[in-house]
């Protein structure tokens, strides 16, 4: 599991350690709740409709919601092999419903917390786009391509997250500190927690990641 601040790099890190698992025959299903719920509002489903309000406003969307999708997900065939959970649990609601469907026959190996000051977050934020084609995830300026508002890989249009903008920024990140840090001693107690400076490059977090994991 991977624990952290909206900003401090699970999602870049995640897909990375999915890409490299399915390279070197070790597949591990990255599930990401947020992609998870981006899908539903892309795709105009009912789900995404009542999501979409919550998102937009830096809220969290209800708990049982987010648990019976989350269930659901684990159950695939693509995860049977491991996964890394990214931007769940966010409540501790959520980590007691996990702790109870997966039971002791698929207990949690580790919660990786992604730790990055709080100043820093702001302005990755602010400057994170996404591909619309093939969702690389870039930055204004900490990782611009070359030619401003077009992927580099390929040429899909650059767009910005809408719960990306300021105001949607500063309620969730007071989100963040008052449901999900409270996670940190729930994980930290059952001796699951360990602590990376995510406040690095992407690729020193990387290295270290894979150490850890290992
Ligand atoms: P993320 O991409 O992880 O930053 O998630 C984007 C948004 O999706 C969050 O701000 C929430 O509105 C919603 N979301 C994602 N994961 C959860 C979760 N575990 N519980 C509640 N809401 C979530």
């Amino acid at each position: 599991m991977f624990l952290g601040a909206p900003g401090a790099g699970k999602g870049t890190q995640a897909k990375q350690v999915a890409e490299r698992g399915a390279a070197t025959g070790a597949p591990i299903a990255h599930i990401s709740t947020g992609d998870m719920l981006r899908a539903q509002v892309s795709a105009g489903t009912e789900l995404g409709r009542q999501a979409k309000g919550f998102m937009d406003q830096g809220q969290l969307v209800p708990d049982a919601v987010i648990i019976a999708m989350v269930q659901q997900r684990i159950g695939e065939p693509d995860a049977k092999s491991g996964w890394i959970l990214d931007g769940f649990p966010r409540t501790l609601p959520q980590a007691e419903a996990l702790d109870e469907s997966l039971g002791d026959s698929t207990p949690l190996s580790a919660v990786i917390y992604f730790a990055v000051p709080e100043a820093e977050l702001v302005g990755r934020l602010t400057g994170r786009r996404t591909c619309a084609k093939c969702g690389a995830i870039w930055h204004v300026t900490n990782k611009p391509t070359k030619v401003a508002g077009v992927c580099d890989l390929d040429g899909g249009e650059l767009t910005q997250r809408s719960d990306d903008r300021e105001e949607a920024i500063r309620e969730r990140l007071d989100v963040y500190r008052s449901q999900t840090e409270p996670l940190l001693s729930y994980y930290r107690n059952r001796e699951l927690l360990r602590e990376i400076d995510a406040s690095r490059s992407p690729a020193v977090v990387f290295e270290e990641l894979l150490k850890l994991m290992q």
